[in-house]
């Protein structure tokens, strides 16, 4: 008898989260030198982590015998004191993901649902998938989160609402009266998730922290993977109202955040110049690809974030032949856009070497 009879159902049924393609592995493949290879596939900080955090875990590696402070309390009061909040408002997650999974944990069951919308972010679905909750996929015109439709999909059974604000992979935001107009529609048992992963990007992002201090049941998720580039140290959290925080933080297991993490995050608040310069670089990409895009006659999504979704007639196609030149960037297919690819913004140069290899590419369909 196979062992899938004996397996979570619900974990059988899922399909596994196809990540973009590391630099070693298509290196390896290729036969070419890990530092030809342009990854511009994850939405990663092409500048690195900041001078500051580097230091910091330097510092942090003599100590790696000692367990790290489970409870993240100086973390959590810097980040506390950066938003005016109290310490109870905060949680930390090995990214800001692994908030994601705590709030299902706390929140779904087989019957529960959980609201997105039909081109967010994939780990949602994912993980309505595995705790046996029902996925509620509402459409969204023109890559735009439609917030009245998503207040009226609402019933007694959902527990969570997501808006991805910008949301990944289409790179678009709603607006901080439409998200007001939306929040005075939404019953009280449910728990409405903010995920602002790209947050620092946007220039005048709205301010979703009031329905926190208001003591709705409501989260805001943030991470360091983005503009603070930490992605491979896994940190990110959560500012929510304390009775959804004092939930989430029974769930987690006691080490969640590493020690290395907590403090290269930490020292990452205090490196402004990092995120200012990161913040700039983006802005100059995002441009160069958006009057790109409008000379070759692509359709795009204009985008806030540190990406950008561009039609090109066939996503896979054009992935696999940038890849064997070195470019990589994410096919779309996974988010029912087969046509489509995303590209994240790199450095000056990878900008302009992804642009010509994707160019000449094109040429051949
Ligand atoms: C990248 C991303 C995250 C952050 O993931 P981490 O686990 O913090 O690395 C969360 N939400 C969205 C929509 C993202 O694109």
């Amino acid at each position: 008898m196979k062992i899938e009879k004996f397996a979570n159902r619900f974990v059988c049924d899922l399909v596994a989260y196809e990540p973009g393609k590391p630099i070693e592995e298509t290196a390896r493949e290729l036969g070419l030198d890990p530092d030809s290879i342009v990854k511009v596939a994850s939405n990663e900080n092409p500048l690195g982590p900041a001078p500051m955090a580097l230091d910091a875990i330097r510092n942090a590696a003599a100590e790696m015998h000692i367990y790290p402070d489970g409870g993240g309390y100086k973390l959590r009061s810097a980040l506390a004191e950066k938003y005016d909040l109290g310490l109870e408002n905060v949680v930390l997650g090995n990214g800001s993901n692994e908030i994601i999974e705590l709030l299902c944990h706390c929140f779904l069951n087989e019957g529960a649902a959980l609201i997105a919308a039909e081109h967010a972010f994939v780990v949602y679905k994912l993980m309505a998938t595995l705790f046996g909750a029902n996925y509620v996929e509402v459409p969204d015109p023109n890559f735009v989160h439609d917030l009245d439709a998503m207040a009226a999909a609402i019933t007694d059974e959902t527990r969570l609402l997501f808006i991805a604000n910008p949301n990944n992979p289409t790179g678009t935001i709603v607006d901080e009266e439409t998200i007001d107009r939306f929040m005075e529609k939404v019953p009280e048992h449910v728990v409405v998730v903010f995920d602002e992963a790209y947050f620092e990007f946007v220039g005048d992002a709205p301010d979703t922290l009031k329905h926190v201090r208001a003591g709705r049941n409501v989260i805001v998720l943030r991470t360091f993977s983005k503009a603070y580039g930490l992605a491979g140290l896994r940190i990110g959290y959560g500012l929510g109202a304390p009775q959804v925080t004092e939930i989430l933080q029974k769930a987690r297991q006691p080490f969640n955040t590493n020690e290395v993490a907590q403090r290269a995050a930490l020292a990452s608040l205090a490196d402004t110049d990092h995120v200012q310069a990161t913040v700039s670089n983006n802005a100059d990409g995002l441009a160069f690809y958006e009057v790109a895009f409008q000379e070759m006659g692509l359709e795009y999504v204009p985008s806030v974030a540190n990406f950008v979704l561009v039609n090109v007639g066939d996503g896979d196609r054009l992935f696999a032949e940038m890849l064997k030149q070195g470019v990589i960037v994410r096919a779309m297919r996974g988010y029912k856009l087969p046509g489509w690819v995303r590209i994240s913004v790199g450095t000056k140069v990878e900008n302009e070497r992804c642009l010509e290899v994707m160019k000449a590419v094109l040429a051949t369909f």
